[in-house]
């Protein structure tokens, strides 16, 4: 297996954890304080590990690093991947245009999915990445950029239930091949209940995760390793025996949910739906030649960032923007 090991302050971890990869571009700070580790997708992948850690906290690190450098080799959404370019070097040339700052912002949001929902309903990044005259040069060159890159971060989302869980898994194999003494299984232990307690996520995606694997019967693993998805994952491994071991509720409308068939149900929409939100409504566009806008109101709750989205792409484009809200399920 093929992977690179950087030791890196705590600053440069701190950032590489907010932005996504080294050196992207981002205008925003680091808000985590401890970050022990970054495992950074790229044709070789890089562990990233905190200067300050001690012994047993790299050791933590890269006994479930390997498990990621595993799953990436073989899955097929990860293999293929490449670290994108929308670094601070890279992007220097484009500082210098009217309204880089504002571009950035508006089609990276747009381009929470790169998937068209249908034929009609067209991921914003596609549609202007067809209809390009929208476009002056350098935006046409910025939103390639910012596509790669939405590609990127999409890919390792359908697949993050996947790869923590075997991350997790593989981890435990390799930390009982060593030979640590008590204190430091302790130790161990401790650093796991720490970084993998995340009640606030309402999901443990390391703990399901793993727990979803060790249904997995040993002819199919390569199979699920290559080739599926989070959803055909839940699909198929989420099943009685991990409900009850990982005891999973959803909260649905304020009220918890708690049995099985309505849980899996929610985690179902759950991970199918979190990297689509908005789309190009083109039969409206196109009939009435208004640029129009369809948003699936649960993502949008907020009624400023969709007012924010509609005065930036305004501004822009120098045309007029609609926004609504998809009332119908277009499937
Ligand atoms: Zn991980």
């Amino acid at each position: 297996m093929n992977y690179d090991i950087q030791t890196v302050s705590n600053e440069e971890i701190l950032y590489i954890h907010e932005a996504g990869y080294r050196r992207r571009y981002i205008s925003t700070n680091a808000t985590h304080n401890r970050v022990l580790e970054v495992f950074e997708i790229d044709q070789i992948p890089t562990i990233y590990l905190n200067q300050r850690n001690n012994k047993l906290e790299n050791i933590y690190c890269l006994t479930h690093c390997l498990g990621h450098v595993e799953f990436n080799k073989n899955n097929t959404w990860l293999k293929a991947l490449r670290i994108p370019k929308m670094t601070q070097e890279n992007l220097i040339p484009y500082m210098e245009h009217e309204g880089f700052g504002l571009f950035i912002n508006v089609f990276r949001q747009l381009a929470t999915t790169c998937s068209d929902l249908n034929s009609n309903f067209v991921a914003p990044i596609n549609y202007f990445l067809m209809q390009d005259q929208n476009l002056c040069d350098w935006q046409t060159k910025l939103l390639r950029m910012i596509y790669d890159e939405a590609f990127y971060f999409n890919s390792i989302k359908k697949t993050t239930l996947l790869n923590e869980g075997y991350a997790v898994l593989r981890q435990t194999e390799y930390i009982n091949l060593l030979n640590l003494s008590v204190s430091e299984k302790l130790e161990i232990a401790q650093i796991d209940a720490r970084l993998h307690y995340k009640p606030e996520q309402g999901l443990n995606y390391y703990s399901l995760g793993r727990s979803m694997w060790e249904e997995v019967l040993k002819q199919d693993v390569s199979k699920v390793l290559e080739e599926y998805t989070d959803v055909q994952f839940l699909d198929h491994y989420y099943n009685e025996t991990v409900h009850e071991k990982e005891n999973v509720s959803v909260v649905f409308k304020g009220e918890v949910i708690r049995d099985f068939y309505n849980v899996k149900h929610l985690l179902r929409k759950q991970l199918s739906d979190s990297f689509s939100g908005i789309y190009v409504n083109l039969d409206v566009t196109n009939n009435t030649n208004k640029l129009t806008l369809n948003y699936i109101s649960k993502y949008y709750t907020d009624v400023q960032t969709l007012m924010n989205l509609k005065l930036g792409l305004e501004k822009l484009l120098c045309r007029r923007v609609y926004i609504k809200p998809l009332r119908c399920n277009p499937n």
